[in-house]
Order: C-alpha cells, then sequence, then structure tokens
C-alpha cells in the first residue's frame, strides 16, 4: 500500500499538484514569519485584520477564565453555555433573522443544513463554482442533484421548471470563493418565490465585510425573506473561528434535530463565542476598516491594469490572478516568494482545469505601500 500511495503522491508531484502546508511562526496578520524568514503575505481570508486583534484575545482570556478551556460536550447533553446562547442571540439581531445556530465550522454548517433539510425525495440546485463543502452537502444528502452554470439564471430557471414534485433547495456562494464575484441573490430569490424554492446563501466570504456594517451579502444586495437560510464563518473577517446557520426559528429547529454534523460532536470552546462577541462590535463599527479594504481593491485594480496577466473581475477582497497552467502559477507564486511576498498558487481541483491562478486577498491591515509592493513585484515578474 505505501508504494502505491507514494506513486499517486508522485504522479500529482509531477503535474503541479501537490498540496503542501507551510508553518508560520507568528501570529496572522500581513506580515507573518515562515521558516524564520518575513514575508508580506496577501492569501489570508482575515479580511478587517481581527485575527490577532487585542480586544479579541482579551475576550478570548475573559472567556477561558469563565469557562475554562473546551466545552465538553456536545450542544445537546451538556456543552451549550450561556455565552454559546448570548452570541447565537446577538447574531441573530446582527443579521435580522429570528433564530441562529453556532456549527463548529462552515465545513459543517453545510453539511448540517443540507442534509437536514433535503433527501432523496428533494431537490438541490447548485451553481458549478459552489464551495466543495456545498458541493459535499448535497451529494451526503442523497437528493437529487443539478447544477447550473456559473451564476447562469436561464439555466436554473429552466432546471426548476422541469422539477415536479419534493422540495427545492438552491445552494450559492453569496462571493465566489475562488474567484471573488457575487451571486445574482436578488434575482435567485424571485426565482426561488416563483418556483416556491428555498434558498440557502453561503456568506463565509461577505459577513463583516459587505452591507451596512458589515452585516453581510443579504444587506449589502437589500433583500430578505424567511425562504432565505443564511450560513456565515466566524473565522474569516470575524477572526475567530466557527459558524452559524440563521433562518426561521422552524428551521433551526429542524436542524438541531436533524444535522448530524450538529447533533455528534463536541460544541466549540465556550471562550471562542466570546471572542466572537468581541468580533461582532468591532465588525459593527468597522466602517473604517472597510473603507481601506475597499482603497487597497481599488489601487491593486488600477495597478494591474495593464499587466500581461488578468485580474478576474471581482468587486470584493479576493482578487484572483488568472494563470492558467498548474506549473505557471506555481511559478509565479515561487516568484513572489523569493522577494519576500507569500501569494498561494490555487490549482483544480479547487477551481477548474487551465485555471490555476493566484488567488490574492487583501485585508484591511494592509498598507497601500504593501500592495505597492506587490504591485511592483508582479510587474517585474511578467516581464
Ligand atoms: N464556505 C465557503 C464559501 C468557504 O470559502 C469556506 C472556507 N474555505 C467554508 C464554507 C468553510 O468554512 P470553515 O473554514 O469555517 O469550515
Amino acid at each position: 500500500m505505501f508504494s502505491e500511495l507514494q506513486k499517486d503522491l508522485n504522479e500529482r508531484a509531477a503535474q503541479g499538484l501537490l498540496r503542501q502546508r507551510r508553518m508560520l511562526q507568528s501570529p496572522q496578520s500581513p506580515h507573518i514569519v515562515i521558516d524564520g524568514k518575513s514575508y508580506l503575505s496577501f492569501c489570508s481570508n482575515d479580511y478587517l485584520g481581527l485575527a490577532n486583534h487585542s480586544q479579541l484575545i482579551a475576550a478570548l482570556q475573559q472567556g477561558a477564565q469563565l469557562y475554562g478551556a473546551g466545552a465538553g460536550g456536545a450542544h445537546l447533553v451538556s456543552g451549550h453555555t450561556q455565552t454559546h446562547h448570548e452570541l447565537e442571540a446577538a447574531l441573530a439581531a446582527f443579521v435580522n433573522k429570528p433564530a441562529t445556530l453556532l456549527f463548529s465550522t462552515g465545513y459543517m454548517a453545510n453539511l448540517g443544513v443540507v442534509q437536514a433539510l433535503a433527501d432523496k425525495r428533494d431537490t438541490v440546485f447548485a451553481d458549478k463554482l459552489n464551495h466543495a463543502s456545498l458541493n459535499d452537502a448535497m451529494q451526503l444528502s442523497r437528493a437529487t442533484v443539478k447544477r447550473y452554470r456559473h451564476t447562469d439564471m436561464t439555466q436554473l430557471a429552466q432546471l426548476l421548471g422541469q422539477t415536479g414534485s419534493g422540495r427545492k433547495l438552491i445552494i450559492t456562494d453569496a462571493v465566489f470563493s475562488m474567484d471573488g464575484d457575487l451571486a445574482p441573490l436578488p434575482e435567485l430569490l424571485a426565482l426561488c418565490e416563483q418556483h416556491d424554492a428555498w434558498l440557502l446563501v453561503d456568506d463565509a466570504h461577505g459577513f463583516g465585510v459587505l452591507g451596512e456594517q458589515g452585516r453581510g451579502s443579504l444587506a449589502h444586495s437589500g433583500i430578505a425573506s424567511p425562504r432565505i437560510i443564511y450560513m456565515a464563518t466566524l473565522g474569516k473577517a470575524a477572526g475567530v473561528f466557527g459558524a452559524f446557520v440563521a433562518a426561521e426559528q422552524v428551521v433551526i429547529d429542524t436542524i438541531i434535530n436533524n444535522a448530524r454534523s450538529y447533533i455528534y460532536t463536541t460544541a466549540t470552546p465556550p471562550a471562542l463565542a466570546s471572542a466572537v462577541l468581541a468580533s461582532l462590535q468591532l465588525i459593527a463599527n468597522g466602517d473604517e476598516l472597510r473603507g481601506q479594504l475597499q482603497r487597497l481593491i481599488a489601487q491593486l485594480r488600477s495597478g494591474l491594469q495593464n499587466l500581461s496577466l488578468s485580474l478576474m473581475p471581482s468587486p470584493t477582497a479576493i482578487q484572483p490572478l488568472l494563470v492558467g497552467g498548474n506549473q505557471a502559477a506555481l511559478n509565479l507564486s515561487t516568484g513572489l516568494h523569493e522577494r519576500g511576498l507569500w501569494v498561494a498558487a490555487i490549482r483544480p481541483p479547487t477551481v477548474p482545469q487551465g485555471t490555476a491562478r493566484l488567488r490574492i486577498t487583501l485585508s484591511s491591515a494592509h498598507k497601500a505601500a504593501d500592495v505597492t509592493r506587490l504591485i511592483e513585484a508582479l510587474h517585474e515578474l511578467a516581464h
């Protein structure tokens, strides 16, 4: 077995597809230390620079003083604490939904929601560029799966029209994780209303960043509906860890009772909930952070306008530079690395064949001078 496994890994390496980890020796921030060397990083999802914020660290410490290190049980047994509960109430108010439910991770939230709400009598409609966790979720649910071309509402309408009995659930990233573009949420909701379908919106990359006070993609696109089941993660802009689902109370109660990734797992440490409560305050008061992020996005896009490679059309903190070949993307990432810059190359199967890219992400913790350094390095390498 070992030689078989090694052969597979060697083949991956030959195709430029071997995945390897790098070890950080510093907290997450634009300036990180790897193997004893400093790098300017453009590949975290810490969009507001909160992951190492002093107020979050203090709240985490305080939470640990009050509740200890671990929850010690599942939410439905003995692990559901007052601080988890307070966070659920605060999140519900923040995203303007009747109820929310905390999950350990966004991956588990997506698995749990889709599995709890759809089964083999039902149909799940999914954008082809959805995150892997949504793709896995629909397979796990055993519902009939219909995938539509990226943001193609005409094809989705056709598929909905051809589907008869059973529940219909449309699932989509709100901000596509590897492309940075936005799902057409108002159009998706209109189709849901027309076809009596549900809409699961995964706002991993919009929560905290988009909409008034960072309330997320629903606020950004000005839509609200009991049909929408909203999921957002807490390990990206919120700077901590975990995820939550927001929906009508009866939907949340159904998830509590049916979602295996909720029922059969230990609750996250309560101290994390305390840290997220502090993070919510910073997010709500974070217009200056979001303004800085917008300025950096504009600076990067204008600085790379004349580059031989193109930035994908994204208005968000995710600014992918399309390269194409796997090796070419790796070479570019290596070239930046040699210049002290850290940008990850994203390759298939995370993205479609022939669309390997540098996934540049910006954070409000970056300075304009940091973005200038990246722009200059990319121009040098593209020559
Ligand atoms: N959905 C999307 C769109 C994501 O990008 C991610 C994280 N990469 C997740 C879900 C999973 O979230 P988590 O990291 O909390 O498991």
